[in-house]
């Protein structure tokens, strides 16, 4: 599992894959990782940095 940030509206998702069209803005977005992977990001799951 990752996180996905779409770029146009900044919604964000857990997902294996980035989805094709964003379900908040419902377009084809550029989804970003913003998986965090080391535990200085908390318990969000994301990395803040990103935001
Ligand atoms: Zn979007």
């Amino acid at each position: 599992m990752g996180e996905w940030k779409c770029q146009e509206c900044g919604y964000t998702m857990s997902a294996d894959a980035p989805p094709k069209t964003c379900p908040q803005c419902r377009k084809e977005c550029e989804f970003v990782d913003v998986s965090c992977y080391i535990p200085d990001c908390g318990n969000t799951g994301r990395d803040s940095r990103l935001k």
